[in-house]
């Protein structure tokens, strides 16, 4: 067995253990201030520079924030579980994205991005679901690690602990990137603007079960990541009486559902696939009442950032528009939003032989489109826009349930297979 092979046996069981550990307490998105904590103070005892607070996450580009009130409730229930107070304050403002760097002397920067933030759902409280059975079912109420992000953190504390150790025969910049916010689209930017891929040659994403469901398939790129924007917009009419003054009411719920219809009916564009979707719609307040508030909460999505840019902008109009034909006041507010994106054939090519060399997957392909959002695709536009190449590999994962199902749970075997792959692709990069 080669080195590196030995050195992700020799940790297998530790990050097994960060794995459960990070599902037993699951954060949603800014709110991930004690997988931060962890994170840091486990980076910063191999030797990273680590970067937090202001200094990794621009606040004015932070989308889809809880209020202030939440953010506090969170910061005192991750140190009642076992965050380092310290740490937490310096998140202030839910500000948990993490940028480290380990300097391995002159040459290129390879970055490594790995997502921790959970779902709001339930997590199963059933002895058929093994969180639950083996003691490391979620305590968070209405939260759950449904997407393997749990397994992604654990991953990259692994990778980082292997790369630390083989400091001297790396000869470039190793930076590490732990996104607050994936779901929902809203950590990516936040984080570029702070600079986390600033200099970046190499870029490497990985998801586990996504794609690939199988332990031991591997999809070496994956494509068509659909950019999105996320709006929530708010209607203010007048309330009046329905019976005797119904035409001094202005009717914020149907100027909603007006503008509902219209959205839907938005030109699909030539160039490529779109969607439009209003997910939500709350209006009204009595039966007899002309009804003062709408809120709805909408997407956009396209198969380039410019159709989602037609389609935002068409919405943002109708939206608008249909404002003023119901003498409404509008607020439209921006909560999350990502870049499409497409893997670099050349990064794809080197992924594939490195899991050739590993011998250890047992279907490997090349290419997959991923037909969904990922805001690991922002990051990745970016490096790409400046030159760089990058990839966003599927680990395969034998899975107890699909993504986002209040029964997912991943195969633990497949977390050496990714550590592998990832420190053997930073060695093929910059060794
Ligand atoms: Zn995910």
């Amino acid at each position: 067995m080669d080195r590196i092979r030995i050195a992700v046996k020799d940790l297998e069981d530790k990050v097994i253990a960060y794995r459960r550990d990070f599902h037993k307490y699951p954060e949603s998105g800014w709110t991930e201030f004690r997988t931060a904590s962890k994170i840091i103070e486990k980076l910063k005892e191999l030797g990273f520079t680590v970067k937090i607070g202001a200094e990794a996450n621009k606040k004015e580009a932070m989308m889809g924030v809880p209020t202030e009130e939440e953010l506090a409730k969170h910061m005192e229930r991750a140190i009642n579980q076992g965050a380092n107070p310290e740490l937490v304050k310096a998140m202030e403002g839910g500000m948990t994205g993490v940028v480290a760097d380990l300097k391995c002397g002159e040459g290129p920067t390879v970055a490594l991005r790995f997502d921790m933030d959970a779902n709001d759902i339930n997590e199963a409280q059933d002895e058929k679901h093994r969180p639950y059975s083996e003691g490391f079912a979620s305590q968070n109420p209405g939260v759950m690690h449904a997407c393997g992000h749990d397994g992604h953190a654990a991953m990259g504390l692994g990778v980082a602990e292997i790369l630390a150790g083989m400091k001297d025969d790396l000869k470039g910049t190793i930076r590490l990137i732990f996104e607050p916010g994936e779901e929902g689209s809203r950590g990516a930017r936040a984080m570029v603007e702070a600079g986390a891929v600033d200099g970046v040659d190499y870029i490497l994403g990985a998801h586990l079960g996504f794609k690939a469901n199988k332990t031991g398939q591997l999809i070496c790129g994956t494509g068509e990541f659909l950019a999105t924007t996320k709006l929530d917009v708010t209607y203010t009419g007048v309330p009046a009486h329905a019976g005797a003054a119904p035409h001094e009411g202005r009717n914020a719920l149907l100027a909603a559902a007006s503008a509902t219809l219209n959205l839907h009916a938005i030109s699909r564009h030539g160039a490529g696939a779109s969607r439009i979707t209003v997910g939500v719609l709350n209006a009204g307040q009595g039966r007899n009442v002309i009804p003062p508030n709408a809120v709805f909460k909408m997407e956009t999505r396209g198969i380039t950032s410019e159709i989602d840019e037609y389609m935002a902008r068409e919405a943002r109009r109708i939206i608008e528009h249909t404002a003023k034909m119901y003498e409404v006041d509008y607020e439209i507010k921006l909560v999350g939003g990502t870049k499409s994106g497409e893997s670099s054939p050349e990064m794809i090519q080197r992924i594939r032989k490195v899991a050739e060399e590993m011998g250890t997957f047992t279907e490997i392909i090349d290419y997959a489109s991923f037909g969904a959002t990922e805001d690991f695709s922002h990051f990745m536009t970016v490096v790409q826009n400046n030159g760089g190449i990058g990839s966003y590999i599927m680990i395969g994962s034998d899975l107890a349930a699909g993504h986002h199902d209040f029964y997912f749970d991943f195969d633990e075997k497949s977390l050496a297979l990714g550590m592998e792959l990832m420190v053997k692709m930073v060695v093929d990069l910059i060794g």
